[in-house]
C-alpha cells in the first residue's frame, strides 16, 4: 500500500516529523519531487537534522530510502548528508537513487544566482539552489539522467552540446565566465563515482515492493500552494507538489496511492516572495516567529526569517482538496499557548465580495483575509497523549478548523519529537 505525507500550504508544515513518526510503519519512504532547495528538520534520539534531500526515513534501520525519478539530485550534497548523519551515529541508511532521476549541475546553480541577480528586485527569493534552471532543462531535453553517468561516449559528446548551448547566455545575457567541456565531463565523473553505490530501476524495485504487501511512503516537499500548475504561479516551485505526482516522481501505479496525509500548521508561515493574505507583521509577526516550529521558524536550508500569518482557512481548504487528503495532520498547536485570542482567517474580501474559495494569482494579490477570533487557552499543552486531555479551547479551535476545511483532521502534534501526536 502507498501512502503519502504532502503539505496544503507553503511550505515547512512539519511534514518531516509527520514523516519521520509514519516511517516506523513503513518499509521504503520515496522523495518524489523537488532538490535541496528546502529542507525538513527532524529531532529524533540520535539529535536534530536538517535534511535536504535524503528522505526522512533514513534514522530507521528497518527501511529503505529511495531518491525517485521525478527529483532534482543534487549529487554532493545527497552525498555530504549521508556522510553527515553517520558521523552522528545514524546507522549506515538503505539508499537507492533512481538510474532515471536526472542531476543538478553546477551551472544550474550559476545560472539561478545569475537570474536572480539579473532581476533585481523583480527576483523570485529563489533559494539559488539550480532548481528552475534544472528542471526547465529537464523539460527542454536537454538534462541529464543518472544512468547517462554511465555512458562515457554519451557523456563526451553531450557536454560540448551543454557548452555550446550555455556559453551563449554566459557571454551575451550574464557576462559571466564560460562553461568548459573538459571540466564539466571531469565533474561527470566525480559524480558517477559518489552516485554508483546507489543507483537502482527503483520503479521495478517498488513494483516487487507492491507485490509484496510492502507499505511505501512518499515524502513531498513544500506544499499546494507552491504547485507550478495549482499554486500562486509563478512564485511557485518547478515540480508538483501534489501527491498524486507522487506516483509519477516515484514510478509507482497512481491506483495504488490509498492514503494521503496532508500536513497544515496551526498557523501560516511563507518564504519566497507572493501573495500571502493572513500574513501579520511588526511584534506579533515577530513573537509568533520567535516562537514557532521548534526554535523559531527560519528556514532549514537558508536560515532566512519565514514570512508569519495566521491559520488561512481558504488556502488549506483548497491546499487539501488538491492533494486528495484522507487525513489531516494539525501540527505546531502547543506554539499557539501563549496567546489570548487567535485570530483565522476563514475569508477572502476581493473587489468588495467575500469568498472562501482559493482564486487564481491575479485576484489574489487582491484579497484581503476575513478574519474570526477564536479564544486562545492559555496553557503549555505539550505532553498531552489523549483528545479529551486538550483544554476546550484547544479542541474548539481544531474542530473550527476542521469544519472550515473539510477535511478530517486525524492527528494533532503538540511538539516536535516523535512521540508528540494526539491520534483521533
Ligand atoms: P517541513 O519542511 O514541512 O518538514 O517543515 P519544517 O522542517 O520547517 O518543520 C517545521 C518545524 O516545526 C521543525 O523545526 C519541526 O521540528 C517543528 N515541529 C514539527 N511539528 C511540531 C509541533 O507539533 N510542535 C512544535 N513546537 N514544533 C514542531
Amino acid at each position: 500500500m502507498v501512502k503519502a505525507v504532502v503539505g496544503a500550504n507553503w511550505g515547512d508544515e512539519g511534514k518531516g516529523k509527520i514523516t519521520d513518526m509514519m516511517a516506523a510503519d513503513a518499509d521504503i519512504i520515496v522523495r518524489f519531487q523537488g532538490g535541496a532547495n528546502a529542507g525538513h528538520t527532524i529531532v529524533n534520539n540520535y539529535g536534530k537534522f536538517a535534511l535536504h534531500t535524503l528522505p526522512s526515513g533514513v534514522f530507521y534501520n528497518h527501511t529503505t530510502s529511495i531518491i525517485g525519478n521525478g527529483v532534482a539530485l543534487n549529487i554532493p550534497v545527497l552525498f555530504n548528508e549521508i556522510k553527515s548523519i553517520e558521523e552522528k551515529g545514524v546507522p549506515a541508511p538503505h539508499i537507492l537513487v533512481s538510474d532515471r532521476a536526472q542531476i543538478v549541475m553546477p551551472y544550474h546553480i550559476l545560472f539561478d544566482q545569475y537570474e536572480e541577480e539579473r532581476l533585481g528586485k523583480a527576483s523570485f527569493g529563489s533559494t539559488k539552489s539550480g532548481i528552475a534552471p534544472f528542471y526547465s532543462d529537464k523539460y527542454a531535453k536537454i538534462g541529464y539522467q543518472v544512468q547517462e553517468l554511465f555512458d562515457e561516449e554519451l557523456l563526451k559528446e553531450k557536454v560540448v552540446r551543454t557548452c555550446e548551448q550555455k556559453n551563449v547566455l554566459l557571454e551575451h545575457l550574464y557576462h559571466k565566465p564560460l562553461l568548459q567541456p573538459e571540466d564539466l565531463l571531469k565533474t561527470l565523473h566525480e559524480y558517477r563515482d559518489m552516485i554508483a553505490p546507489y543507483v537502482c530501476d527503483t520503479s521495478a524495485y517498488l513494483w516487487n515492493a507492491l507485490k509484496e504487501n510492502k507499505t511505501i511512503l512518499l515524502e513531498g516537499q513544500l506544499g499546494t500552494l507552491k504547485d507550478p500548475d495549482h499554486g500562486i504561479y509563478p512564485m511557485v516551485t518547478s515540480s508538483s507538489t501534489l501527491a498524486p505526482y507522487g506516483c509519477i516522481g516515484a514510478g509507482i501505479p497512481a491506483q495504488e496511492l490509498k492514503q494521503v496525509v496532508t500536513v497544515c500548521k496551526a498557523y501560516s508561515s511563507a518564504v519566497g516572495a507572493g501573495a500571502f493574505v493572513s500574513e501579520i507583521f511588526g511584534d506579533e509577526a515577530d513573537e509568533l516567529r520567535r516562537r514557532g516550529g521548534d526554535g523559531g521558524e527560519f528556514g532549514a536550508t537558508t536560515g532566512r526569517p519565514r514570512r508569519m500569518g495566521w491559520f488561512d482557512c481558504v488556502a488549506s481548504k483548497y491546499g487539501c482538496r488538491m492533494q486528495g487528503t484522507t487525513d489531516v495532520a494539525f501540527t505546531v498547536v502547543d506554539v499557539l499557548g501563549y496567546l489570548d485570542e487567535i485570530p483565522v482567517c476563514v475569508g477572502y474580501e476581493i473587489d468588495g465580495e467575500v469568498t472562501t474559495d482559493f482564486p487564481v494569482t491575479s485576484k489574489l494579490e487582491k484579497a484581503k483575509p476575513v478574519l474570526k477570533t477564536l479564544p486562545g487557552w492559555k496553557t503549555d499543552i505539550r505532553g498531552i497523549k489523549k483528545y479529551e486531555d486538550l483544554p476546550e479551547n484547544c479542541r474548539n479551535y481544531i474542530e473550527f478548523i476542521e469544519k472550515e476545511i473539510g477535511f478530517p483532521i486525524t492527528m494533532v502534534s503538540n511538539g516536535p519529537g516523535r512521540e508528540d501526536i494526539i491520534y483521533r
